[in-house]
């Protein structure tokens, strides 16, 4: 684990630097960030960018630094041009997990230098210290950070030309998107008690929640233009044409009973893939749309009648599993869980 500490901030000049200390520090691989001088705004300024793009990269602003470095339980690591050349020590520095690397503003003060454990020269010129850790963090993960993932709000999708970005909608968002493309009344009234009974079982389990409110409000987007068993693949083009993001696509493609199989993809004429449930957001989704019919909330047994009612002996018997599966998931079954909504 990296922790990053920045100090020498001066709010009314480094305000982009020290943001981009810390933006290095989330995007390289360190998991927090500490600056020594108050900074709201540089504070809310980072954690906007980690609500948005993902991770749980921490951040905290005005902090005693001395003590904070002093009091550290691990290796302490000063980045100046007037230290040791990193790619002689990077190696015995990489066999400690717990690293804390600080970075100056203008002058450092010689207690910095003192309390570190290693002060680490990138070049012996003077830079930046932006550079200095980016530099720093490449060689201690050994490029191995380039390939992390984030899954946030917001993905970028890396293209040759151009830009793409995928997101994922808050509720406000998935409504306009219902209404632009033309949902009327029924479902609009539909996806919401979806959404409720699909956001109470979330409470129950681990799972990502915006997933699964996008997800509940999304799934039957493809009813704006069709009513057949096909709307939910329709529904998921709708979604793959406005950019959103590939795992609620998939939430509602395979929200249809308790999912399809390939060779009844075949049989339906949709086209031939599995559209089975597989993420619990996926699963969530769909079983909360299996347990309300219209704006209604109903329970096991009515559901079961009205499969058995539609001689669907084969999707009736794997929507039971999907409830009982959620249900021992939650510790309780999905019927009382719901029954007060
Ligand atoms: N002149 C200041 C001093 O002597 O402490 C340093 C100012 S420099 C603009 C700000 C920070 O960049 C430094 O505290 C250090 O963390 C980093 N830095 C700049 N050049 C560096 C180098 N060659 N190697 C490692 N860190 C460097």
């Amino acid at each position: 684990m990296i922790t990053v500490l920045r100090i020498g901030h001066r709010p009314f000049r480094d305000k982009r630097i020290t943001t981009h200390v810390a933006l290095v520090a989330r995007a390289f691989g360190a998991s927090s960030v500490y600056i020594d001088q108050r900074d709201d705004e540089l504070e809310n300024t980072v954690k906007r960018v980690v609500s948005n793009f993902g991770g749980d990269f921490y951040i905290k602003t005005g902090i005693e630094w001395k003590s904070f470095m002093k009091n550290f339980k691990g290796t302490k690591i000063n980045l100046t041009m007037y230290g040791e050349p990193i790619e002689k020590k990077i190696d015995e520095i990489r066999s400690n997990d717990n690293i804390l690397v600080l970075v100056g503003a203008e002058k450092v003060p010689i207690d910095a230098y003192l309390i570190a454990d290693y002060n680490i020269s990138v070049t012996n010129q003077p830079h930046s210290e932006v550079a200095a850790l980016a530099i720093f963090l490449d060689r201690y993960f050994n490029g191995s950070e380039l390939q992390k993932t984030y899954e946030g709000k917001i993905n970028v999708v890396p293209m040759s030309h151009g830009k793409l970005v995928k997101y994922i909608p808050d509720e406000e968002q998935c409504l306009m998107i219902l209404k632009s493309e033309g949902a009327g009344d029924l479902i609009i009234r539909h996806v919401q008690t979806v959404y409720k009974v699909a956001m109470r079982i979330a409470d129950f389990i681990e799972c990502d929640k915006k997933l699964v409110a996008a997800g509940a409000l999304l799934h039957d987007i493809g009813r704006t233009k069709t009513n057949n068993i096909d709307h939910a693949v329709v529904g998921a083009e709708i979604l793959r044409s406005k950019n959103i993001d590939d795992r609620i696509v998939r939430i509602v493609e395979r929200h249809t009973g308790a999912g399809i199989t390939k060779e009844e993809a075949e049989r339906l004429g949709l086209p031939v893939k599995d559209y089975i449930p597989e993420t619990i957001e996926e699963k969530i989704v769909a079983h909360a749309d299996n347990l309300v019919s219209m704006d209604k909330i109903i329970n096991l047994d009515q559901l079961m009648d009205k499969y058995e009612r539609k001689n669907l002996h084969e999707a009736s018997i794997r929507i039971k599993k999907l409830h009982n599966e959620l249900s021992g998931m939650c510790g309780m079954d999905l019927d009382d869980i719901t029954k007060d909504l």
